[in-house]
């Protein structure tokens, strides 16, 4: 079962920019009057950080853009991302009530411009508290290691925040597509954290148990935003010669002259196996440098991860994708990734995820000429925790309701919590939130350390 759209042509400029354009000032005004302003208003509602929705554009329309900007930021510190990446047909925009009979407001770009025109002129939104004596260590740079740093600065505490990668931002800085955010804008939010007066320190890595017991003797308490880990393996034959999602999106970001020559080369013909968001975005990677690409799903359409409006932006680029088929084995010569081997599925009765569970169709066996096979099938559990000696919910981290971990002084947030649900970076965001409000309140209800 096969479906895909023509590919759109796109002249070489746009290929790599944002996909969708900022809002001019006019298209902004305009957009905002639209705005109901509703009182009790089920936008505010659907966000999970909360904004006050009607209030920034309510500023927008007056023209006031730091109050504007400052509405978004003082709930969601990373407002600027969130505004590209937000699956807003999901969230704040599909519960606007325009959306019954008209358009929905475009809350997302205007999210952008409020955001866009703070972070353009650098101005300051925030002046942290006075200093409270206490200390916390982050580990992690992604949006729960932000918005918990972010956070405590604000409210006074000394924040010092540890990233094992060389740049900051976590999954917004290397794997969501520069077509959604560029490099540039994470990058800026981790600028703001550190003007609020945190200490980034890049390329160091929280290892084990020991690591973790001397932060404890160093700091007043420890937030993991560890995030997820790498794509598991297939676990077919010729698995070494496949290329793993992630790490073709984060050279589309950071280095994107890699998949054009060397060991991440697309190649004219590429297949990706998965059907979540990861495998979307690899595609649309692949698409936008010029290959033919096949997404294979052993189930159908109906039952894929990926957001609707991800799978119809993946057909509107070219993407073909090919349902009921699984991979069993890599062909490979000299060295070459040659093909894909799939073999057809039929969907039997429901499996523990209640959904039908496919199984393999006799004699079925096939080959899918490719240059490269990409896996994008999901991300491995976080590891680390295990090692920490930290008390884990299905392989993710187990937290009470203020965020602690099960050992004291611990606190976590993010997708290295995220049993449940999807994973998604304002969820992250709001994690980040919770936890600095915990962490808050048991630092200041116990004395200071003395030196
Ligand atoms: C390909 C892809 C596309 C996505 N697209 C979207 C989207 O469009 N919209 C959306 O809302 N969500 C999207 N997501 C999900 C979103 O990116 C995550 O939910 C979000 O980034 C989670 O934030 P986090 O801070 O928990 O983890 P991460 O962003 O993963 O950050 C964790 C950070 O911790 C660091 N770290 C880990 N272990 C250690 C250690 N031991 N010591 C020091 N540092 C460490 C890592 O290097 C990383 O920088 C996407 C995810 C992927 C994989
Ligand atoms: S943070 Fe996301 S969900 Fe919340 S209002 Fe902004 S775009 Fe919508």
């Amino acid at each position: 079962m096969e479906r895909s759209s023509p590919a759109v042509p796109e002249p070489e400029v746009y290929r790599f920019q944002e996909a969708l354009p900022p809002l001019t000032a006019h298209e902004a005004t305009v957009e905002a009057h639209r705005c109901l302003y509703c009182y009790d208003a089920p936008c505010m509602q659907a966000c999970p950080t909360h904004i006050d929705i009607p209030s920034f554009i309510r500023k927008i329309s007056t023209g006031n853009l730091r109050g504007s900007g400052r509405v978004i930021l003082e709930a969601n510190f990373l407002g600027a991302t969130c505004a590209r990446v937000c699956p807003v047909q999901e969230l704040c925009e599909g519960a606007c009530v325009l959306g019954k009979d008209h358009t929905p407001i475009q809350i997302g770009r205007l999210q952008r411009y409020a955001t866009d025109h703070i972070f353009e002129r650098g101005v300051q939104v925030f002046t942290p508290s006075p200093p409270t004596g206490r200390s916390v260590a982050v580990i992690g740079s992604g949006p729960a290691g932000i918005s918990v740093s972010a956070e405590l600065a604000k409210l006074g505490h000394r924040v010092t925040l540890f990233e094992r990668r060389e740049l900051g931002g976590g999954l917004s800085t290397y794997g969501i597509i520069g077509l959604r955010e560029p490099v540039e804008v994470s990058l800026r939010e981790v600028e703001a954290v550190q003007n609020l007066g945190v200490e980034v320190r890049t390329g160091v890595e929280l290892t084990d148990r020991e690591g973790l017991d001397v932060l404890l003797s160093q700091y007043d308490a420890v937030f993991l935003g560890l995030g997820l880990g790498a794509v598991p393996a297939l676990g077919i034959p010729g698995e070494e010669a496949v290329l793993d999602g992630l790490t073709v999106i984060e050279a589309s970001k950071v280095e994107p002259w890699r998949l054009k020559v060397g060991p991440l080369a697309l190649g004219k013909r590429v297949v990706v196996i998965g059907a979540g968001n990861t495998a979307i975005d690899a595609a649309t990677v692949g698409r936008r440098h010029g290959a033919e690409v096949e997404i294979v799903y052993r189930r159908t359409e109906h039952e894929m991860t990926a957001y609707r409006h991800e799978y119809e932006f993946a057909l509107h680029e070219g993407v073909r994708f090919t349902f009921l088929t699984q991979p069993v084995g890599v062909e490979v010569e000299d060295g070459r990734v040659t093909g894909l081997r799939c073999v057809r599925m039929s969907l039997g009765v429901a499996d523990a995820s209640g959904r039908p569970r496919p199984e393999p169709v006799p004699g079925s066996e096939f080959v899918i000429p490719c240059d490269t096979v990409i896996a994008a099938i999901g991300q491995e559990k976080p590891a680390l925790a295990a090692q920490l000696g930290l008390a884990l919910e299905n392989g993710y981290i187990q937290v009470d309701d203020g965020l602690q971990t099960s050992l004291p002084r611990v606190y976590a947030g993010g997708d290295c919590i995220r049993v449940r649900g999807s994973a998604s970076t304002v969820m992250a965001v709001q994690d980040g939130k919770l936890a600095a409000a915990s962490i808050h309140a048991a630092l200041m209800a116990s004395p200071v350390a003395a030196d």
